[in-house]
């Protein structure tokens, strides 16, 4: 059952006097139920609580945190059809879209379970003492990580399960041993009600403190604002907008203690197509480009943005094809009436840049909110020179931009900013030949891609998902799998330390059976 109300952790609260509702864009309507947004004092009071639940939980055992994490999988689960209708009615999304997400989160929060029960993400460093040293006695000193306090979590728009309240932000930073207050996502704040009911449920039957979790609703940046800057926050998580992701960003920065603000935001994805491959493959890849770019009506921060290539026959039949095939499928329902419109209004201002032209635009009349899939082209230089080019088009929009040259791609892709995604499509050796630009790529992205698409990101160990500015605030850490909890936790290290005080996997004996690097050797062995 949807109330409306705010979970101030384990309670339902509903104390401020700003109300708002979700819309079904699908249907074009609003939905019934209607939302409180969470007060000042409301806001004071989940930090509260988390403050006190982290002098427990930060010491919970992995066992402990890993029953809590399978507990909300379960607990979601049973939520079953309610949580998939409020899902569809919230966001347009389909069904099936919505079992898959509810899959990655099932998925995300069992490997996050798994990996803390086995224990060794603490990455534990012990250099044990050399009294005998000369001309200096060696320390006992001990190393590992220790979680850095409540955390803030942004609900992203476009995944209202998988990056949303038991995402994988939530998750992560769960498994870490952070307590988290979701700053729920205005447009889906039931779907995000509902989950949040399943992390209190797992958290009661855990015996997990009150105040570990909290989910507020909001209709404007006040709420996320007044949490960034509260002074018992440790960190951020959040995905949108480069402008939203910015502006918190600078305000965790401008805070007497600044925090960390791991966001992940905007990404053109860019694809470089070389020569051969055009030549060879031109119909197979324009098909696979058509469907990748209008997939989810392109509402995925990997969306490929941004097509390069040089100049050839083959490249403008390459582009003549993919016109063909991209106008062939059928336009699908976008989120909400403001990502629709921001999509127009971004879609028309490139096209109004000297020099663009539009080569395929789907024009058959659509559902109200359905976005129409189009692409544009552009000659290198004056992509080149006018950085508005450069910018994300958030639905399914492709620009092509056509070099003079080797050189001119060259440069180009030195220009780009910081990208989640680079994907390159070679062949007969074309990648070696084009080396460099290829070196040049790697430099400006999170995940390189070989003759592939950057659509679908795989959850496992190896994803790399965030890059250099502004695709993410800080390219050294993923947010997705299970390295994003490194972005909850900081090193400490203990000298010379009485071994009864010592957290028990920094203790000589490995009760664990983690894995630790002492003196220098990896090993499961105890001291
Ligand atoms: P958004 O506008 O960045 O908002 C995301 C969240 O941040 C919302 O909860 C919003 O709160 C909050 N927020 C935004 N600006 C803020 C500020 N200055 N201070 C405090 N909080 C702030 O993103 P969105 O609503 O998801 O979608 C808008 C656009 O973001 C899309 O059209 C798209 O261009 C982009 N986007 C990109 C990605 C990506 O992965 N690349 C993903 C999603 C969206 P309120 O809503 O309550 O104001």
């Amino acid at each position: 059952m949807i109330t409306g109300k705010n979970y101030i952790g384990n309670n339902l609260s509903s104390e401020g006097n700003i109300t708002f509702k979700t819309f079904n864009p699908k249907t074009n309507t609003q939905n019934d139920f209607l939302f409180t947004e969470a007060s000042d004092d409301e806001i004071n009071q989940a930090v509260q609580l988390a403050t006190e639940a982290f002098i427990q939980y930060k010491n919970t055992s992995g066992i402990k945190k890993s029953n809590f994490l399978n507990a909300i999988a379960d607990e979601i689960l049973n939520l079953d059809n309610d949580l998939l209708q409020i899902y569809k009615m919230e966001s347009g999304l389909t069904i099936e879209r919505a079992i898959g997400e509810r899959e990655r989160t099932i998925w995300q929060l069992r490997m996050f379970a798994n990996l803390v029960k086995e224990g060794s993400w603490v990455d534990a460093v012990i250099d044990t003492s050399q009294p005998e040293r000369k001309p200096i006695s060696k320390p006992d000193i001990r190393k590992m990580l220790i979680p850095l306090g409540p955390i803030v979590v942004f609900g992203a728009s476009n995944f209202p399960l998988a990056y949303s309240t038991a995402g994988g932000d939530t998750v992560s930073a769960l498994a870490s041993g952070c307590p988290v207050i979701v700053k729920s996502h205005p447009m889906h704040a039931g779907t995000g009600e509902m989950v949040a009911s399943a992390i209190i449920k797992a958290a009661k039957k855990t015996e997990m403190p009150n105040g570990i979790f909290s989910n507020l609703n909001s209709s404007g940046i006040e709420v996320g604002v007044n949490l960034v800057k509260h002074p018992n926050i440790k960190a951020v998580g959040f995905t949108g907008s480069v402008i939203g992701g910015r502006a918190l960003f600078d305000l965790a920065n401008q805070r007497k203690e600044p925090i960390p603000v791991f966001a992940e935001m905007g990404s053109i994805n860019p694809v470089i197509l070389l020569p051969k491959v055009i030549r060879k493959s031109k119909n197979k890849i324009a098909k696979i480009y058509s469907e990748s770019i209008t997939l989810g009506s392109g509402q995925f921060c990997t969306n490929p943005g941004l097509i390069l290539g040089i100049k050839s026959d083959d490249l403008t039949n390459f582009i003549q094809i993919l016109a063909n095939e991209i106008v062939k499928i059928e336009p699908s329902c976008m989120l909400h009436p403001n990502i629709i419109g921001n999509y127009e209004k971004n879609k028309a201002k490139i096209k109004s840049q000297k020099g663009v032209s539009v080569k395929a635009e789907y024009v058959n009349d659509v559902s109200k909110n359905f976005g129409q899939q189009v692409i544009m082209t552009v000659e290198g230089e004056t992509f080149f020179k006018n950085t508005t080019l450069h910018q994300e088009v958030f639905g399914p929009f492709s620009l092509i931009v056509q070099c003079k040259n080797k050189e001119q791609l060259h440069e180009i892709v030195k220009n780009l900013e910081g990208q989640l995604t680079g994907s390159v499509w070679a062949d007969n050796d074309e990648e070696i030949k084009y080396k460099s630009i290829i070196d040049t790529l790697q430099n400006r992205v999170g995940r390189i891609i070989f003759n592939g698409v950057s659509t679908g990101v795989e959850v496992c160990p190896s994803m790399q998902h965030g890059g250099p500015y502004p695709a993410s605030t800080d390219s050294r850490f993923t947010a997705v799998g299970i390295h994003s909890i490194k972005r909850w936790v900081r090193p400490v290290s203990f000298q010379n330390w009485p071994q009864k005080l010592l957290p028990i996997e920094l203790r000589n004996e490995n009760i664990l059976k983690i894995n630790r690097l002492i003196n220098n050797e990896l090993t499961l062995n105890s001291i």
